[in-house]
């Protein structure tokens, strides 16, 4: 059993300041105070850690991580063009092996950062569930479905092939879902077709939704709103996650009460592509659980969570002239709990007995921390990734003081700067 003690807990619904954590196999066997903490037995591993908080592992709710390799390469254009001119044309000449380098790259990033659990969406996927694999770290992966290209429904057959290849793969720690990219990108029918294979594999959907106001506008001109365009296809039949959100429809928030749905929110890429932001307190306020998630690195630049949860929590308070809305406490349950739930992962996301452990120790003794009056405070609002000290996933420590315990980093960052010239070479060859 390994022993994590003296540390602050975050359970994240109670914290003990003189808490202790135990680890077994994969699952967490106590987290609590000192006093009710199992004795350690011998060939026990304890690990003192004064003045550094345990929490649960982040959840990226949303993101593209082999979109690492395009980092930098279209800043500062709006949505639709950034797409169709600059991602698209380059996506369209990746290969496998771009697709691989640029995920395990995005990996490092996240297992530095904290996060043990991923939401994927891209293409290659059977290249991107090997990374996560190699990683330590749990993922949902997708095939995304862009179904104006995709007559012969080829890709939707890649989509439920990979369902059938990987869903419980590894002890559970690879889940699938289908990947309807978005409404503007496949039409009613090809929705409706995703539904009928999501159902008959009892698949999570994962979609991009209403992820501009001229998105939900565009749809209000024929009469549908984003949560419409979910029941009209039968796509809610199955639990959805939506990315982004940014613009609901009025009446949505009644329809998707009534459904088994989450949303990623995205605030660094949907800031960044000047899209605007969901309405995070709103939709929390009728029960949908809101995770956090970075989105791809070629559209927020960074996939660290102690960000991500910074921007979430400041456009939360500026937008509504309201300090009160997105406490910290709430903002860490976005980025841990709230995530697994919408992800449809069970047992993650908590400090708690029996949940997988997939936990985080951050150090917040450094200069730029103190004085530390309030955990959760100091997590959200100052700590930065730099400060996380050790992760474990599935009870492996994967990473400890900066360096990568599961895979080769330096080998990972050189096949990545070799990725990224072959992407470069055919955009100037083009
Ligand atoms: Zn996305």
């Amino acid at each position: 059993m390994i022993h994590l003690q003296g540390a602050t807990l975050l359970t994240p619904e109670v914290e003990y300041r003189d808490g202790v954590l135990c680890m077994e196999g994969d699952r967490i066997i106590y987290a609590g105070p000192a006093a009710g903490a199992p004795p350690p037995s011998p060939g026990d591993e304890i690990h003192d850690l004064p003045g550094r908080a345990i929490i649960p592992g982040f959840v990226n709710a949303h993101t593209h991580l082999a979109m690492q390799l395009l980092r930098g390469i279209a800043d500062d254009v709006a949505l639709q063009p950034w797409l169709t001119e600059h991602i698209w044309p380059v996506e369209d000449r990746m290969g496998e092996e771009d697709v691989l380098a640029g995920t395990r790259l995005a990996l490092l990033e996240a297992v530095a950062s904290g996060v043990t659990a991923v939401n994927d969406m891209y293409m290659s996927m059977d290249r991107v569930a090997e990374a996560i694999v190699e990683s330590g770290i749990r993922g949902v992966i997708t095939q995304g479905l862009i179904g104006n290209a995709d007559p012969e429904r080829r890709r939707l057959k890649v989509g439920t092939d990979l369902y059938e290849r990987w869903q419980g793969a590894h002890g559970g720690r690879i889940q699938v879902a289908l990947g309807p990219h978005a409404p503007y990108t496949c039409s009613h029918e090809y929705l409706v077709e995703v539904a009928e294979r999501a159902k008959a594999l009892d698949a999570r959907i994962h979609i991009h939704l209403a992820e501009t106001p001229e998105e939900t506008q565009e749809l209000a001109a024929q009469g549908r709103t984003p949560a419409h365009v979910l029941l009209d296809s039968h796509l809610s039949d199955q639990p959805v996650i939506a990315a982004h959100y940014v613009a609901p429809a009025e009446s949505d928030y009644a329809l998707l009460s009534g459904m088994r749905i989450g949303v990623a929110h995205c605030p660094i890429s949907n800031l960044k592509l000047g899209c605007g932001f969901a309405p995070v307190a709103r939709l929390r306020a009728h029960g949908i659980p809101v995770g956090l998630g970075s989105d791809g690195a070629a559209s927020a630049n960074v996939l660290d969570p102690f960000l991500s949860m910074k921007a979430a929590a400041w456009i939360a308070k500026g937008a509504s002239h309201d300090a009160a809305q997105l406490p910290a406490p709430t903002v860490l349950r976005m980025a841990t709990y709230e995530g697994a739930l919408a992800l449809g992962l069970a047992d993650v996301g908590q400090l708690r007995q029996g949940f997988q452990a997939d936990v985080v120790v951050v150090d917040l003794r450094s200069a730029q921390l103190q004085p530390v009056f309030d955990v959760a405070s100091a997590l959200v609002y100052t700590a930065t990734s730099r400060d996380v000290e050790r992760v474990y996933a599935s009870g492996r420590l994967l990473y400890q003081g900066g360096r990568h315990l599961a895979v080769d980093a330096a080998e990972i960052i050189a096949q990545a700067r070799r990725g990224a010239e072959r992407i470069a070479q055919r955009t100037l060859s083009s």
